[in-house]
């Protein structure tokens, strides 16, 4: 009876439009905690976002056969509709997932670099996009997200770069919660790097989304020195054809002693950060 009641009141404040305030599905926000998910979907990216208002973004989605697993482990978070959508480049290891994705919930804005794809991977993405009636919003360094509680701006691509340099057209976001701040680079390659470098944004981060799955190609010492980590994630695949991630991405992480996680041998990556102090947790040890 009192569940009916509760109901009731939660209707009428949806009516009142101040669901704001009562949003039922908004427990975690209590806690005031922000969430990262970095969700093992083999080579590739797949990321999910809890903010400590409640609101949901999702970074790439994982090659085309790994969209079901992401759809399912955002049900399990109880999502019901996806504020921010970001594919940071249109290769199939991020945006393959995310038509599954876009079918699957209710999504209110996605962000992409302004480059395409000649990929049926990309090409099903766009039409997701299209059926939900949503339009692609273009990202380059200094767009933000209008998001309560976090600051949330990219500091990349600063530059257009050509086609056959998709990596460095990745979407760069930097997310600050109080005095943690996270990078999550997607696939952006040492000319990406460069440019951040000299474009004098704030790259400093307690959490680094590695770069292309650490390939030496990504995280130059000049890039990390900057971002001075103290916890990277990488998204992996165990035994992957591309040897990712390499020693040398590895040993460059030493120099800031830098905790690393990789969704290989940990599976998926849980971050918390309540503004001040951050916690991880693994699904495998
Ligand atoms: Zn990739």
């Amino acid at each position: 009876m009192k569940k009916k009641i509760l109901s009731i009141v939660l209707t009428s404040a949806l009516l009142a439009g101040i669901a704001y305030q009562f949003k039922p599905t908004d427990t975690k926000a209590a806690t005031k905690n922000l969430n990262l998910h970095f969700i093992d979907v083999g080579q590739g990216d797949a990321i999910y976002i809890k903010t400590p208002n409640g609101d949901d973004i999702v970074i790439d989605g994982g090659n085309k056969a790994k969209g079901d697993i992401v759809v399912d482990y955002l049900k399990k978070q109880k999502v019901k509709d996806i504020e921010v959508m970001i594919s940071t480049h249109p290769d199939a290891d991020h945006v393959g997932g995310l038509d599954e994705v876009l079918e699957a919930f209710k999504v209110k804005s996605v962000y992409a670099p302004n480059v395409s794809n000649n990929t049926q991977a990309f090409k099903q993405f766009l039409t997701a996009v299209k059926n939900e009636k949503l339009k692609i919003k273009p990202v380059t360094a200094g767009v933000k997200l209008n998001l309560k509680g976090v600051s949330a701006e990219f500091v990349g691509p600063v530059k257009s770069y050509s086609k056959s340099d998709l990596n460095d057209w990745s979407a760069v976001l930097k997310l600050v919660y109080n005095k943690n701040s996270f990078l999550f680079t997607g696939d952006a390659e040492s000319k990406s790097e460069q440019d951040m470098i000299k474009s004098k944004k704030d790259l400093k981060a307690d959490v680094l989304k590695v770069g292309h799955h650490g390939a030496k190609t990504s995280s130059s010492q000049a890039f990390l020195d900057k971002v001075k980590p103290k916890i990277a994630v990488i998204g992996v695949g165990a035994n992957n054809r591309y040897g990712h991630p390499t020693n040398d991405t590895l040993n460059r992480l030493k120099k800031y002693k830098t905790k690393v996680y990789r969704t290989d041998k940990n599976g998926s990556v849980v971050v918390t950060s309540d503004g001040k102090k951050i916690t991880v947790k693994t699904e495998k040890k």
